[in-house]
């Protein structure tokens, strides 16, 4: 199947497959899942094991302090021979925290099996929200391995790949970090409400061959 390639005009790169422009981060994010706004940054290839594992031992943990705090009521009841009414009476605020994390157990348990599901067909949540624009037949997961437990292990133990930004590297003229594009993030914006957000730039009759970042091509390459 065809695999649409964009050119960021912002970022000055041609998108991998799978990437997309976060608009909160102002920055292309390889195969982008989401930017979630509890943790204030975008979850990418590079970090979705780590949002995977602190989603999961957020589940764990409310659970744990529920039954610890439930686990108190009821031996406070068994230790001293009294009603339940009376044990909970006495414990209010161990009860008052087991009430909470019930409830504060629901999101991360529900966004847990949702990212159980989402990963093991293969797909983030950006491309789950995308397809469901189609009928169910005309769903492509174009990046599945194939079954549950394969997809699992290609999302969770893929090696990670080392970072396309250079924050340490040394400033050069003309640098990609500090380009012309950079810190007109509102007039940019404007531009993409009109074309709906996206930009497409033709591979071919394009002016020049390369289309790259320019901050890697030096001034005297650039003449
Ligand atoms: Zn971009
Ligand atoms: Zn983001």
């Amino acid at each position: 199947m065809d695999v649409p390639v964009k050119y960021c005009k912002t970022c000055n790169i041609w998108r991998p497959p799978r990437c997309y422009h976060c608009r909160v981060c102002d920055n292309c994010v390889d195969t982008l899942d989401h930017h979630c706004v509890w943790i204030n940054n975008c979850v990418g290839r590079r970090n979705y094991r780590y949002f995977f594992t602190f989603v999961s031992t957020a589940t764990i943990a409310s659970l744990l302090l529920a039954g610890a705090t439930l686990g108190q009521v009821i031996a406070y009841h068994n230790q001293r021979h009294i009603t339940l009414a009376e044990a909970i009476n006495k414990n209010r605020v161990p009860f008052a925290v087991f009430i909470y994390s019930l409830l504060g157990f629901m999101y991360p348990l529900s966004l847990w099996v949702y990212h159980l599901l989402l990963t093991g067909k293969g797909e983030t949540t950006r491309e789950y929200l995308a397809s469901r624009r189609f009928p169910p037949a005309e769903r492509h997961r174009p990046f599945t391995q194939g079954n549950f437990i394969k997809n699992w292990i290609a999302v969770l133990a893929r090696p990670k790949p080392p970072t396309y930004l250079r924050f340490k590297k040394q400033y050069e003229e003309g640098d990609q970090r500090f380009g012309p594009r950079r810190g007109q993030r509102q007039t940019k914006l404007d531009g993409e409400a009109q074309n709906g957000g996206m930009e497409m730039k033709p591979v071919q009759g394009a002016q020049s061959a390369f289309e790259g970042p320019t901050g890697r091509i030096s001034k005297k390459e650039a003449r």
